[in-house]
């Protein structure tokens, strides 16, 4: 039905969303390492995915690179919470770098399951996105081992056969509706393909997938607050897509447009895991002013994930 542009607009806020547990432990973790050792400090790869933190961190001075080699040897180096491959961790000790690793420990829980796998000679089939930070990281624990599909079609061009060992990992951040699509396809094709017995999704990914479907049809605009290269705010957007209205992924307030209200009165606005509460409050605030907006916020789960600040943040406190 077409919305009347005399209504006032309503603004509905989904909860969950935003700042997961990791991206969180991982922000604190850099503030920590900011405040003790200074701000001459590397980031290997952006800290989250979000456009929003690191402006504000480079603005203090940490670097964020995406080769060890622009770090200079005794350097102080996180590894952001996507995680890296061993290959990254040598490099870093060959260059004498001090590390600290804010990898989210639900990033590690597939590191592990991939080493686990291949120990035990299972071909592994990785669900994911080709080039993202986090499937890079992952495939290489076991790169001989590991194959990357990211569609039900290319589970068809597989070359195992069902006499073989095969075991299926994800990445965190997968469409859940997507994901199971795929896992599907892999299990029709390999009946005797296993998996950990808690699945890679992760908590976060899901519970804002699930609010946003559980909303999307009370709206006729949404609205993302999140960067372009985060993968799960990404995820977000095509819920709106897929169910037929206007989805904009955004970094902030300057990225709105008024003409994407004109006919729209029923706003629904999430933000990606990465995608701090401010810059969601400024568009609210925005559109608010602008439209004279109410606000309504939705929460549909309680979230009570809290991660601990890495060991490695500790030990190096105590040597220096
Ligand atoms: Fe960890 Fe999930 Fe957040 Fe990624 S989205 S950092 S896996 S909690």
């Amino acid at each position: 039905s077409k919305t009347r542009p005399e209504i006032p607009m309503e603004i509905i806020l989904a909860n969950p969303r935003g700042f997961c547990a990791g991206v969180n432990m991982a922000i604190t973790c850099l503030e920590e390492a900011v405040r003790l050792f200074g701000s001459g400090i590397y980031v290997y790869h952006e800290i989250v995915h979000n456009q929003y933190v690191v402006n504000r961190f480079t603005k203090e001075g940490v670097s964020f690179v995406n080769d060890l080699k622009e770090v200079p040897e005794g350097s102080i180096l996180l590894f952001s919470a996507h995680g890296v491959s061993p290959e990254i961790r040598s490099l870093a000790k060959e260059r004498r770098l001090k590390s600290i690793d804010a990898t989210c420990p639900l990033v590690t829980k597939v590191h592990l399951e991939a080493l686990k796998y291949a120990r035990e000679n299972y071909n592994i089939i990785l669900v994911g996105h080709e080039g993202h930070d986090e499937v890079i990281g992952t495939m290489g624990e076991a790169p001989e081992s590991i194959t990357l599909v990211e569609t039900a079609e290319d589970v068809e061009k597989l070359p195992f056969t069902t006499e073989e060992r095969l075991a299926y990992l994800t990445q965190t951040t997968l469409s859940v509706q997507e994901a199971t699509e795929v896992i599907t396809a892999l299990k029709n094709r390999y009946p005797q393909i296993v998996s950990p017995p808690k699945e890679d999704i992760c908590y976060a990914t899901t519970n804002r997938q699930d609010a946003v479907h559980q909303l999307v049809t009370q709206a006729d605009i949404l609205l993302v607050l999140g960067s372009q290269n985060s993968s799960n705010s990404q995820r977000l957007k095509e819920i709106g897509s897929t169910h037929g209205i206007p989805a904009y992924l955004i970094d902030g307030e300057a990225d709105l447009k008024d003409e994407w209200f004109k006919d729209s009165s029923r706003v629904l606005i999430t933000a990606g895991a990465s995608a701090p509460e401010v810059v969601v409050q400024d568009c609210v605030e925005h559109l608010r002013k602008k439209f004279n907006a109410q606000i309504k916020e939705v929460t549909l789960q309680e979230e009570k994930v809290q991660f601990p600040l890495p060991k490695s943040l500790r030990v190096l406190q105590n040597t220096i």
